[in-house]
């Protein structure tokens, strides 16, 4: 929840915001991967992957079940690495990312911008940006140390109930005092795109065929972003983080959620979705380059990693 004084996940937050190990050799190393969706060519690009403490995941769930799920998805070690997947969506005469990435956030982040120089793509051509939420690791490369923008020439799209949560006064009483730098970091990245962002409510397109779906929990003002043709494709955003874990446990919580019990509403609601019209999904978070689709399995979903899409509805 929102202002938890929960020790645990204070403890949990601040060894996340400091990670000390260096960055894996291989971070910036993977190429970008291309493929075209109805009218849409979708490249995703790398900025690396984050460094998190395993308490982070399903910190809520039955000891000896938690257990055996971080098992079997190998994650038994005291931290995990998640990647961070940014899909660029070519449409048009339109040049669209979504989210910036986390430059200075974590030493595993920020490559971003590498990956499009070595693809040809200048960072002035970029028409669109737009913002899923405030967290470090998706709008902390929006800005340059020298306060200019990194992609100059866009329009930027943020969910106004985002927006509205990291400018009020409040959130500095909302958030536990670990993710204060988080707030003072969103200011700085929103207040520079002041003059040239466009608020979005669920519902609200980017470009005709790309709209907002509203997915709060994770954070107040969270929004994910279904884009039409083909058989339908949904970018996550954050809602489902570690699909190993939460695909077959959507109910359980995660560490970084604002609000556990709507972040499962979203989470649930995204995944049955996404199962029954099997449509690809795009995760931000997920093993590189994080494509895929839900299938319904008993209580929750499998994870099927890649282009086949599944071909049974339950
Ligand atoms: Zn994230």
């Amino acid at each position: 929840m929102i202002g938890s004084e929960d020790p645990t996940d204070s403890r949990s937050v601040r060894a996340a915001a400091a990670p000390t190990p260096p960055a894996p050799p291989n971070v910036g190393t993977r190429a970008p991967y291309r493929f075209r969706h109805g009218p849409h060519e979708v490249t995703i690009f790398s900025d690396g992957q984050l460094m998190l403490p395993t308490t982070l995941l399903a910190p809520q769930a039955p000891a000896a079940d938690r257990r055996a799920a971080l098992e079997i998805a190998g994650l038994v070690s005291e931290n995990y690495e998640p990647a961070a997947n940014i899909p660029l969506i070519r449409s048009g005469e339109d040049l669209i990312l979504f989210d910036t990435g986390g430059v200075d956030f974590q030493p595993g982040l920020g490559w971003l911008s590498r990956h499009l120089t070595t693809s040809g793509i200048d960072a002035a051509s970029i028409t669109k940006v737009v913002l899923t939420h405030g967290h470090p690791d998706h709008i902390w490369g929006t800005v340059l140390a020298d306060g200019a923008l990194r992609f100059p020439n866009a329009t930027y799209y943020a969910g106004a109930a985002e927006w509205d949560f990291w400018n009020h006064d409040d959130v500095w009483t909302k958030l536990p005092d670990a993710q204060r730098p988080f707030a003072i970091g969103a200011r700085r990245q929103y207040a520079a795109v002041r003059d040239r962002v466009i608020m979005m409510r669920s519902g609200d397109e980017v470009i005709s065929g790309i709209r907002a779906i509203a997915t709060p929990g994770h954070t107040p003002g969270h929004l994910s972003f279904e884009v039409s043709g083909g058989d339908g494709l949904i970018i996550v955003g954050d809602v489902v983080t570690t699909p190993s874990v939460y695909f077959p446990n959507p109910k359980w919580t995660f560490g970084f959620d604002a609000d556990d019990g709507q972040a499962i509403d979203s989470r649930v609601r995204l995944l049955d979705r996404a199962a029954r019209e099997r449509t690809i999904l795009l995760g931000y978070h997920w093993p590189y380059p994080g494509v895929g689709y839900a299938e319904r399995d008993g209580a929750g979903y499998h994870y099927l990693q890649g282009h086949d899409r599944p071909d049974t509805v339950e």
